[in-house]
C-alpha cells in the first residue's frame, strides 16, 4: 500500500479515511487516479461517492452518480438490510476487498467483472448464521463466510486447525489466486509444464487429496517445499497459497518503502538490495529477486518488533528455497500479465 496525504493540508492520510483528522476535510478514494482527493459534502451528497458508502464504509468515488465503486460493484450477493450482523461483516469484508483490488490494478492484472463476461470476477459475501457457507472460488465466483470477519470466531478455527495466520485479506487472496492460475497460466500454454514442475501436476483428484489432508494432514517435512501446511493438500492450493504469499510480501514491502522503512541491522540481517522502491514497476534489474532479498530481513526486523508488543509474528512463516521458487514463478506470470497490453496477454495455444 502507499502511503497518502491529503490534498489540502498535506497531513498523513489513510487508504480507508474518509476525513482527514487535521483539517476535517471530507476524503474519497480515486481508484482510477489512485489517489485520495478531496470532496465537498455536497458532492458526496450528489452520489459522487459510491452508494454503498454508509452501507460498506466504502470511500471510493463511484464511476457516475448513483452507481457503486469498481470494488463493491464485484460482489454480486450481500447480507439483507434486516440482517445487521451480517452487514457489519459484509463492511469489513469490503474494506479487505478494496485493499485487494488496490493491490492488483497496482500489479497490472486483468480484473474483468462478472457484469463484463460469464465467467468474470464475482463476490458472493455471505453470512453463515443463516445458511451453511464455505469460503472458497469456482469459475470466478469468490465466497466468503463472513463470520471469517469476526475474530471471536476466526480465531477458534485458527488454533483447531493449526494455522499460523489466518485473516479476511489473507482468505481473499488466496481464493484470487485461484481466479488467477487458469488466467495467468492458460492450459496448455507454454508456461503450463513449468507449473506443473514445481506444484506438482493440478489434474490430481482434489477430492481424493482433500480426504487426505484432513484425515493424516501434511508430511512431516513439509516446510522443506511449502509455503504452509494447507498448500500440500493439492498442486491447485499450493498455487493459491503461494499466490497468496506473493501479495502478502509485495504489499508490505510496497508499505515499507511507501514510509521509508529501511532495515539496516543488525549487521548479520541487512538486505544488500533494500530498500525496494514503492512503485515496483520503476524497480530496475531482476524485480523478483530484489523483493525476496529485502523481504527476508523485514520479516526478521517485523516479527521481533511485534513480539516486543506482545503480539504475534507480523510474518509467522519460513520460506524454503523450494517455496522461494515458486514465488519467483508466480511473480513473472504476473510481471508478464502485466507487461502485455490486454489482447496480447497468455492465450489459449
Ligand atoms: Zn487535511
Ligand atoms: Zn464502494
Ligand atoms: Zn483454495
Amino acid at each position: 500500500m502507499l502511503a497518502f496525504a491529503c490534498p489540502v493540508c498535506a497531513h498523513l492520510v489513510t487508504f480507508e479515511s474518509v476525513r482527514c483528522l487535521h483539517c476535517s476535510s471530507r476524503l474519497a478514494y480515486d481508484p482510477r487516479a489512485r489517489t485520495i482527493g478531496a470532496i465537498s459534502d455536497g458532492e458526496a451528497g450528489d452520489g459522487l461517492l459510491c452508494v454503498n458508502a454508509r452501507l460498506a464504509s466504502c470511500n471510493w468515488l463511484a464511476p457516475e452518480a448513483g452507481a457503486l465503486c469498481a470494488s463493491c460493484s464485484l460482489t454480486r450477493t450481500r447480507p439483507n438490510d434486516r440482517d445487521a450482523d451480517g452487514l457489519g461483516g459484509f463492511a469489513r469484508a469490503e474494506a479487505a476487498k478494496r485493499r485487494l483490488l488496490f493491490e492488483l490494478t497496482d500489479l497490472g492484472l486483468p480484473v474483468e467483472s462478472w457484469r463484463e463476461r460469464d465467467g468474470g470476477l464475482a463476490f458472493d459475501l455471505l453470512s453463515s448464521a443463516s445458511e451453511p457457507v464455505s469460503t472458497g472460488h469456482a469459475d470466478g465466483l469468490i465466497t466468503l463466510d463472513l463470520a471469517e470477519t469476526d475474530p471471536a470466531r476466526r480465531e477458534p478455527l485458527r488454533v483447531a486447525l493449526g494455522e499460523s495466520y489466518r485473516t479476511v485479506l489473507g482468505h481473499l487472496r488466496h481464493e484470487i489466486g485461484h481466479y488467477y492460475q487458469p488466467v495467468l497460466v492458460p492450459p496448455d500454454s507454454e508456461a503450463e509444464p513449468a507449473m506443473r514442475e514445481l506444484f506438482g501436476d493440478e489434474r490430481a483428484d482434489y477430492k481424493a487429496a482433500l480426504r487426505a489432508h484432513y484425515s493424516s494432514g501434511p508430511t512431516a517435512d513439509w516446510q522443506q517445499r511449502y509455503v504452509s501446511a494447507y498448500a500440500t493438500m493439492h498442486p491447485w492450493e499450493d498455487w493459491a497459497e503461494t499466490f497468496a504469499h506473493y501479495l502478502h510480501i509485495r504489499d508490505t514491502l510496497q508499505t515499507a518503502a511507501a514510509y521509508g522503512v529501511v532495515v539496516e541491522g543488525p549487521a548479520f540481517a541487512t538486505a544488500d538490495e533494500a530498500p525496494l522502491e514503492s512503485d515496483p514497476a520503476a524497480a530496475e534489474g531482476d524485480s523478483i529477486a530484489r523483493m525476496l532479498a529485502a523481504w527476508i530481513p523485514l520479516t526478521f526486523a517485523l516479527n521481533a518488533i511485534s513480539r516486543s508488543m506482545g503480539a504475534q509474528d507480523t510474518y509467522p512463516f519460513v520460506l524454503a528455497p523450494a517455496a522461494m521458487r515458486k514465488l519467483e514463478f508466480v511473480g513473472r506470470t504476473i510481471e508478464r500479465a502485466s507487461l502485455e497490453p490486454v489482447g496480447q496477454r497468455p492465450q489459449r495455444r
